[in-house]
């Protein structure tokens, strides 16, 4: 059977950010079940989830009260539109979502995926600023290392050059400010001498387009997919404090640090920041079904309230907006949050893992361990003195990770990072398993390497 599905898969599917010759060049692993916080493959074997499915199974697999509540919902209604209905399920979840999310964003637009969020984020930016007859402004501001989605207008805020850099002719032009990457900043600050001059880089192009910025968008307090950047304690409030000297508005983009993942349940309120626009998507259902949100205040909501006809409809929509079934799965996977006591047990989690860290924070072919709650980027460099970075050829990371596979963890790399996400629902034991597997790892990796 594992042969049969590997012909199969080779010859019809295209993987998503694959290098397709050399996807076909080897025999993938199949997953044909999960457990817990385990995957399963079609060999039998298991493995440990180390990544949640991309970020996104905060209560691992087949969660009981997940697959209950869509159950029950299938019995009811799997689909329905919001085009001109309103439906039970979608009232439920963002009922439900806005208990948890910071006070002060009161409106839900769901869509189904974080890059549409984001989407759906700038053009209510945008659209907001045209209907109070600030017409000037429509651009856009964001960080290099940014990453915001695949689609044309979250490519366009978007910061990696290596994921974005061959869509720039069909992309709208957004300015980009340096990252706040301590380890290797930008500006040639070093952490003692550091007065945040990355803040006052993002003053200097605000200053340059005065007038003419709609919002700055950023992912706060981690730069997820550009390696786990963190940022440094009061950067975010600074960025909004810059917005409303500025006018403009503040999109926080918490696809991947939403739902615990930082330690809080938002990484905005850390930094005690309210953003005009959120976005979330990814573990909102627990992983299970595809939906995100773009969340408002109604400051912004209410720019877009006055008699038909006239521009105010934001056109914007999705066959699947608010899909029944993963809304189910939304209201759910929250109250798992308030029944298992997930934020109140996190911080013994945190440590644990910070804890079992240690070790891999003093390899020699390490240059920094980057750590937010249960966001962990492990960053690989050949010489830990001079910071020089493995090539991009070498593939540290994707070697690190399949020695990780063979280990019995799933891990994913980012360039030279290795990436740790592991669902909220692991034990300190299996934390900790999972930090040992991911030393011994790099260090078989970076040891062929440097054979
Ligand atoms: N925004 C951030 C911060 C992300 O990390 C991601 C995905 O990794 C996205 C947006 C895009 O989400 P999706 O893959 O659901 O479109």
């Amino acid at each position: 059977r594992h042969r049969r599905l590997w012909t199969s898969d080779h010859q019809h599917l295209w993987h998503p950010f694959t290098q397709m010759q050399d996807w076909l060049a080897e025999e993938p692993l199949i997953v044909d079940a999960a457990e817990g916080v385990h995957l399963v493959d079609t060999k039998g074997r298991r493995y440990l989830d180390g990544v949640s499915s991309l970020w996104c199974n905060v209560h691992g697999h087949r969660v009981k009260e997940l697959d209950d509540a869509v159950r029950a919902q299938l019995d009811r209604v799997a689909h329905s539109t919001l085009l001109g209905l309103a439906s039970t399920a979608s009232i439920e979840a963002a009922e439900e979502l806005l208990r948890w999310t910071p006070k002060g964003l009161t409106r839900v637009f769901f869509s189904d995926a974080g890059a549409t969020a984001v989407e759906v984020a700038l053009k209510m930016a945008y659209q907001h600023h045209q209907l109070r007859g600030d017409t000037g402004r429509s651009e856009f501001v964001a960080l290099r290392g940014g990453y915001h989605g695949d689609t044309l207008g979250s490519v366009a805020v978007g910061g990696i050059d290596l994921f974005h850099r061959i869509f720039k002719p069909l992309l709208f032009p957004v300015h980009h400010a340096p990252q706040p990457y301590c380890y290797r900043c930008p500006l040639g600050k070093e952490r003692a001498s550091c007065h945040l001059e990355c803040v006052d880089a993002v003053e200097q192009v605000f200053a340059e387009r005065r007038g003419k910025v709609a919002a700055l968008v950023l992912e706060p307090l981690v730069q997820g997919a550009d390696g786990m950047i963190t940022q440094p304690p009061g950067y975010l409030k600074r960025l909004r404090e810059l917005c409303d000297r500025e006018g403009a508005l503040l999109v926080c983009d918490e696809v991947a640090t939403g739902f615990g993942r930082t330690g809080t349940m938002f990484a905005v309120e850390q930094e005690g920041v309210l953003p005009d626009l959120m976005t979330v998507a990814k573990g909102i259902t627990g992983g299970y079904l595809p939906l995100a949100a773009t969340l408002a205040t109604e400051r912004v909501f209410e720019s877009f309230l006055g008699p038909y006809p006239d521009q105010k409809t934001f056109f914007h929509g999705h066959t699947y907006c608010g899909n029944p079934l993963a809304c189910a799965a939304a209201v759910a996977s929250l109250n798992l949050f308030r029944s298992r006591r997930i934020l109140e047990a996190l911080p013994g989690q945190v440590a644990a893992l910070s804890r079992a860290l240690a070790a891999a924070a003093e390899h020699p072919r390490v240059g920094e361990v980057r750590q937010r709650g249960l966001m962990v980027g492990i960053e690989l460099v050949r010489d830990r003195r001079t910071k020089e970075p493995y090539p991009y050829a070498a593939r540290a990371g994707d070697r690190a990770c399949r020695e990780a596979r063979a280990l019995g963890a799933v891990l994913r790399p980012l360039g030279n990072v290795l990436v740790l996400m592991p669902p909220l629902a692991m034990t300190e034991a299996q934390l900790g398993e999972l930090a040992g597997i991911a030393l011994t790892a790099l260090d078989r990796a970076t040891g062929a390497l440097d054979r």
